[in-house]
């Protein structure tokens, strides 16, 4: 384990190299000086979503999602409160498939809401359909 981590903003998305010992002591962003681990799920799309997936040294949780799903609204809630739950650990976004299809189609969604765990660039594992909230932190926690 190195000590230095590469964390990428998620407001500005900018790369930035945090301590591992300093992750739970509020760091913020080097370059617009926001918490750099707030525990908010971001919003990624194709502009930013591979800085975050290969420049992060956090795991990245991406719940694929649409505006029309009714499942993704009831989950909505449950992602916010473990994204929290991890806010040092992972680094949890949201893809909206309406807006984002490239992106839907490259990670192969078939269904949504589908949560894709990424580690070191790569998928570790999914889940297709929505969760509660004990299932989604047990989950998370025994793939990271
Ligand atoms: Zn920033």
């Amino acid at each position: 384990v190195s000590d230095t981590l590469h964390v990428v903003c998620s407001h500005c998305h900018n790369t930035n190299r945090v301590p591992a010992a300093r992750l739970a002591d509020g760091p913020k962003c080097g370059r617009c000086h926001q918490p750099l681990l707030d525990g908010n799920p971001v919003s990624l799309g194709a502009a930013n979503f591979q800085r975050h997936l290969e420049s992060s040294d956090l795991p990245l949780l991406v719940d694929f999602w649409a505006s029309w799903c009714g499942p993704c609204k009831m989950m909505a809630p449950i992602y916010e409160r473990t994204a929290a739950q991890f806010a040092t650990t992972v680094r949890f976004a949201k893809v909206n498939t309406e807006e984002e299809q490239a992106l839907a189609a490259r990670y192969g969604i078939r269904s949504i809401p589908t949560l894709v765990l990424f580690k070191g660039g790569g998928e570790i594992d999914r889940i297709a359909g929505a969760v509660d909230a004990t299932t989604l932190s047990n989950w998370v926690q025994s793939r990271i």
